[in-house]
């Protein structure tokens, strides 16, 4: 496929959701790519680690507008004032329905070039998690079915997993290092999934946000350097840190009663992990269908961060932290953090 021309004149960015996990790297990539970058912020972050992030866009150049997706009049203001030609919202699971106001927003100012809905997950037509991910994929497709009745041009980001270890009960796994005491495995640990470092979901959402042939697709992160099962990523983990974890088995039955306490974000999580690691729903369908489209295939010569590299730095912190060593007379069973369930201060 021939690469396609950049365009001149850098088209406006509205992103809603710049504060939160993903939104934070996809307004990293915009402000480093140079587009004129506007955050929509629901109010003055009272948390600190949002303010900081609010703080460093600000600090790259990006403009702070404050205002609700789901305040459409309000949207339909933003859109037109500020000439916004691309929208990307990276709203979080639990508020997927705010985006149906932005999107008769867009609708109705009719000048959004391109659309992207808050996905950045897995294609959610075409798997079926157990309750309670299923309703999050429901709501996703309720947006998906607006946008397209109303002809607003758009993209679906289907980036698969964030490169880190995933454990089962954790909605933002890359920001805790994987197991320094026992690694549990979902299943046999057998089912392949692709892993993509948080900056690459930014920079390649941010090549495929312009792109005409990215337009009105599904575009499929599938980095063939970054395909692994669980043991894979045991053994990977194992090398870093230069010794052996015992091994638990996290069976389908554990994986569904987790889901089944329907505890929220974490069930949800739960579902999800066993879709990916024991139903394999990353790669148990093809994407060669007309609205698909695989992101190496379109940027060849752009190399992906590996699982490799990441789970180097993740090492390489922990050695900050003094947690862990390579020195082969490390205790056996150095400190474990506790886990952090979410980024969010709610
Ligand atoms: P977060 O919960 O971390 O952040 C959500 C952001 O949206 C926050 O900045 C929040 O603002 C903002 N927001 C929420 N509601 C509104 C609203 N009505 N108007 C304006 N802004 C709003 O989200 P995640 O990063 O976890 O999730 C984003 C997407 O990425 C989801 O679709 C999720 O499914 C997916 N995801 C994918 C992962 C993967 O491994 N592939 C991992 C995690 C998420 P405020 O600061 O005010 O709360």
């Amino acid at each position: 496929i021939p690469a396609t021309s950049v365009p001149k004149v850098k088209s406006p960015v509205l992103i809603a959701g710049a504060t939160g996990f993903i939104g934070h790297f996809v307004a990293d990539a915009c402000l480093a790519s140079g587009r004129p970058t506007y955050v929509l912020v629901r109010s003055t972050p009272t948390c600190p680690s949002k303010a900081k992030v609010l703080r460093s866009l600000e600090e790259k150049g990006a403009k702070v507008l404050h205002g609700l997706i789901n305040q459409k009049e309000k949207m339909e203001k933003i859109l037109k004032e500020h000439k916004i030609e691309i929208v990307i919202s990276a709203v979080g699971g639990e508020k997927i329905l705010d985006q149906l106001p932005l999107v008769e927003a867009i609708k109705a100012v009719g000048t959004v070039k391109r659309f992207l809905p808050s996905e950045f997950g897995h294609d959610v037509n075409r798997t079926e998690p157990v309750e309670p991910g299923l309703r999050m994929y429901i709501e996703k497709r309720k947006v998906r079915d607006l946008i397209e009745e109303y002809g607003i041009p758009f993209t679906y980001i289907c980036c698969n997993s964030i490169a880190s270890w995933p454990y089962f009960d954790n909605t933002h796994p890359s920001e805790v290092h994987p197991p320094l005491d026992k690694f549990q495995i979902y299943g046999d640990g057998n089912v392949k999934a692709y892993f993509v470092a948080g900056t690459d979901i930014g920079k390649f959402t941010m090549k495929i946000v312009d792109d005409v042939r990215t337009l009105n697709k599904s575009v499929h992160f599938r980095p063939p350097c970054n395909f692994y099962n669980i043991n894979e990523l045991a053994a990977l983990w194992e090398k870093k840190i230069g010794r052996t974890l015992p091994r638990s088995t996290i069976t389908e039955e554990d994986l569904l009663a987790a889901a089944a306490e329907n505890r929220i974000p974490e069930s949800v999580v739960a579902s999800f992990t066993h879709d990916i690691f024991i139903k394999g729903c990353q790669i148990n369908f093809s994407i060669d269908g007309p609205n698909d489209v695989e992101v190496c295939s379109l940027y060849p010569d752009e190399a992906f961060r590996t699982l490799d590299d990441c789970f180097e730095e993740f090492f390489l912190r922990l050695n900050e932290k003094h947690v862990s060593s390579r020195d082969e007379n490390a205790p056996p069973n150095p400190v474990v953090e506790p886990l952090i369930v979410t980024a969010t201060c709610a």
